[in-house]
């Protein structure tokens, strides 16, 4: 079987891991939980990185930080991974949902402008599968309506984004943005997750609420409420060695969409686009069937994984959560964008472990069922 993601640690991970083993340092104090914040943060062109111990609570930290009263509104959109709707809940604040857009599967501007009330305190911009947001404009929308920025760059690790004539990378642009390090991600430490900013009060809060609020002068006593969020020494000496080697990562990751775009030509088939104002990373290679195949995508991955290759389905919206309809949630909202990808759209195997043999096979086994 071809899996649809493998990571590929061949670079000092052991050796760094050996070194937390045999110095003792393997809980969330030490050297690589330093260097690992350092090397994120300039590596994404920010002043502060916090570790924390994966995306899901990158997000919900990220929200806290920002202290917006309960019920204010956060746009987001539909179309993400549940991590995003839970920071926002689990916040108190209330969760605004919005369509994407059908090419670059990115949440939608036009629908975010519309939704902005006097009650939305921020947006939060989710660069998908490697593809970032358009965000001039989005920060442009913060500015002239005063909205703080959550930006989730959990699947856009070194990709960028063309603002004013600059190009910048992902995971600069919010007033707190996040990051995963889970397995399948463009760096992992198996699990791990980061909060950036640049100012440094809201990287203090971070700090504290990542590790229960703990006394500075007496220990046990708490003038704030936390978490324990907290990365340990061995996850970030994985990140450390992981982050040496991003750049071979990311241009592996554009090869491989280069041969699959060039083997899937022709196919009734939506191949990934890339904005001229954007640097995907490819975190994941996505494609939609057009309206003209005869099935979805759940019959194309059981036809695919019949011959041996592995796909993931696309995200199902938020919006046709049952967990959130039974709360009474998103009852009439309207995304068929996100609608139709849910139900047309999958990503092939797409890890970095994945050779160009490989590659060439569900090529050929992807034509094979669709002509
Ligand atoms: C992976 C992912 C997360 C969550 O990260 P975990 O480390 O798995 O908790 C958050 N947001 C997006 C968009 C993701 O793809």
């Amino acid at each position: 079987m071809i899996p649809v993601n493998e990571p590929l640690l061949p670079g000092r991970e052991l050796e760094y891991i050996t070194d937390c083993i045999t110095t003792g340092w393997i809980s969330s104090a030490g050297k690589y939980i330093d260097r690992f914040e350092r090397e994120w943060a300039a590596y994404c062109g920010r002043k502060y990185a916090v570790a924390v111990s994966n995306g899901t609570v990158a997000l919900e930290l990220a929200v806290s930080a920002l202290d917006i009263p309960a019920g204010g509104e956060v746009i987001l959109p539909s179309f993400t991974i549940v991590s995003c709707l839970e920071a926002v809940l689990r916040n108190g604040l209330k969760p605004v949902l919005v369509d994407c857009d059908p090419r670059t599967y990115c949440m939608d501007i036009e629908d975010v402008t519309g939704k902005i009330v006097s009650n939305t305190a921020a947006i939060m911009p989710v660069h998908i599968y490697g593809h970032p947001v358009d965000m001039q404009a989005f920060l442009a929308l913060a500015k002239k309506h005063g909205l703080r920025i959550v930006e989730d760059a959990a699947e856009a690790h070194g990709a960028e984004c063309l603002v004013e004539g600059q190009w910048h990378k992902c995971g600069s642009f919010g007033d707190v943005s996040t990051f995963s390090f889970y397995a399948n991600k463009n760096i992992t430490c198996g699990e791990g997750g980061m909060v950036l900013t640049d100012d440094l009060a809201t990287a203090e809060k971070l700090r504290n609420r990542r590790s229960l609020c703990f006394g500075t002068k007496e220990r046990f006593r708490h003038d704030d409420r936390g978490w324990n969020f907290r990365m340990t020494n061995i996850q970030a000496a994985m990140g450390c060695a992981q982050l040496e080697q991003i750049d071979r990562f990311i241009t592996r990751k554009l090869e491989m969409a280069k041969r699959y775009n060039e083997g899937l030509q022709g196919l009734p088939l939506q191949l990934p686009h890339v904005e001229p104002w954007a640097r995907t990373s490819v975190w994941m290679y996505a494609i939609v069937l057009d309206d003209s195949v005869a099935f979805d995508a759940v019959e194309f991955a059981r036809r695919l994984m019949d011959q041996g290759v592995q796909t993931r389905p696309f995200f199902m919206g938020m919006h046709q959560q049952p967990v959130y309809r039974k709360m009474g949630l998103f009852q009439d909202g309207y995304y068929p964008v996100a609608e139709r990808i849910y139900r047309r759209g999958l990503y092939l195997p797409s890890g970095q472990a994945i050779t160009d043999e490989e590659i060439k096979i569900v090529i050929k086994i992807v034509r094979e069922i669709l002509s």
